[in-house]
């Protein structure tokens, strides 16, 4: 990919000029060296002009009906004059190199609304590294003028965490089973969701979903004394429940506004992403240290052959790390 100036990317973000915007998360989604320096400048410049936006995250299991959701929702904000960003992080794209989040042919009309940006999850790298592109195009995607960005994941494996430390807000998706409805979820997911949305109620589904209601209500009422997300019912497919559904969001996400708490909230995940960073970036240097890998296969074999404590061999490869780097 062939850069642009810095300015470029500034200017025409700042103007909400798409085709630019498209290209400066190009460039944050760089795995290129050179292309990093240039995608932190940018960054950096456009730093005052962000943090304007609604952050929601919403997930849910493959089916739940999160694409169609989000098509309702995000037409629901349009309509009310909102720009909405929809941005994805799929854990499985690293795998198999495609991603069906974020996927505009799954959100048919919002896909061709102009007041909506629609990106699927960046393909490639670690968690960290997908969970870092994103967080970086969810400031581009503020810097360009939308006020509502909705981030997609599947609530499976560690994404959810990563999602909940990117927003403001998280709705988790739900269905209502055959009577199952509190045995294997995902525990992670409820105890960091801000609200539980039951889906699919509809048609002869209405019943089952006003009971699953009830029973989420009363399973996050042991689970989180005090802090009990909101539990709703709606029909992504009838579009019904979404407008009710957004003014708990926004009632609720304006409540920690005025107390300080989102404040606090967001200077916590800035703080936190940068050890994240710190972390990734460690890892990085002491798996490619050449004395470290060098010693990792005969210590590995120690540890599992009983000749050497784990931490006897841990404190091996920290020595082998650690002399280069304080040089
Ligand atoms: P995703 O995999 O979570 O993105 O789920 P999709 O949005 O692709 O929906 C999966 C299936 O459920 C599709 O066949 C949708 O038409 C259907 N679906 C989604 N929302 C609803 C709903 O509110 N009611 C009903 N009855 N079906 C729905």
């Amino acid at each position: 990919m062939k850069s642009l100036p810095a300015d470029t990317y500034v200017d025409g973000v700042r103007a909400g000029d798409r085709a630019v915007l498209a290209r400066a998360i190009t460039l944050v989604e760089s795995e290129h060296p050179r292309h990093a320096a240039l995608a932190q400048e940018v960054l950096t410049r456009l730093l005052p002009s962000t943090g304007r936006s609604r952050r929601v995250g919403i997930s849910g299991v493959p089916g739940v009906g999160k694409s169609t959701f989000i098509d309702a929702l995000g037409m629901h904000l349009v309509g009310h004059g909102h720009q909405v960003a929809v941005l994805a992080i799929d854990p499985s794209s690293s795998v198999s190199g495609g991603s069906i989040l974020g996927d505009k042919t799954r959100m048919s009309r919002l896909a061709r609304e102009p007041a909506a940006y629609i990106r699927p999850s960046p393909s490639s790298g670690t968690l960290g590294g997908v969970a870092r592109k994103t967080r970086e195009t969810l400031l581009l995607c503020e810097a360009a003028g939308f006020d509502v960005v909705l981030v997609e994941t599947v609530g499976v494996g560690q994404s959810e965490t990563v999602v909940a430390d990117l927003v403001d807000f998280y709705l988790v998706l739900m269905l209502a089973g055959a009577g199952d409805e509190l045995q294997g979820i995902k525990r992670g997911i409820l105890e960091v969701a801000d609200m539980v949305a039951i889906n699919k109620a509809d048609g002869d589904n209405k019943l089952a979903a006003a009971q699953a209601r009830s029973q989420y209500r009363a399973a996050l009422h042991l689970m989180r004394p005090g802090a009990e997300p909101v539990v709703t019912t709606c029909s992504a497919m009838e579009g019904t429940g979404i407008d009710l559904l957004w003014d708990s969001v926004e009632s609720v996400i304006a409540q920690r506004e005025a107390s300080g708490a989102l404040a606090q909230r967001r200077t916590q995940q800035q703080v936190g992403w940068m050890w994240a960073m710190v972390n990734d970036g460690l890892r990085a240097a002491l798996r490619a240290h050449p004395d470290v890998a060098a010693l990792v296969p005969c210590l590995e074999q120690d540890v599992r052959e009983g000749r050497a404590t784990p931490t006897s061999a841990a404190l091996q490869v920290l020595g082998a790390f650690l002399p280069r780097t304080q040089a």
